[in-house]
């Protein structure tokens, strides 16, 4: 599970399920937020152009074999 400090946005490793007692950055113990949906976000974002790009790829394929 990832952490984000909310203070310096530092990106925070926990241990398990419990966030890390404090800021390795800044120091500070309140704020150790979960990371929010950035990865997942990522993730369909990047599906999303890879799809894209093999759809555009075997378009053009497609359209060469027909000439
Ligand atoms: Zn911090």
């Amino acid at each position: 599970m990832a952490y984000v400090c909310s203070k310096c946005h530092t990106r925070l490793e926990g241990e398990g399920e419990s966030p890390p007692h404090r800021c390795t950055n800044c120091g500070a113990e309140a704020g150790i937020e979960k990371e929010k949906g950035i990865p997942d976000a990522m993730r369909y974002f990047g599906f999303v152009v890879a799809g894209a790009a093999v759809a555009a790829l075997s378009g053009g394929i497609i359209s060469r074999i027909a000439g």
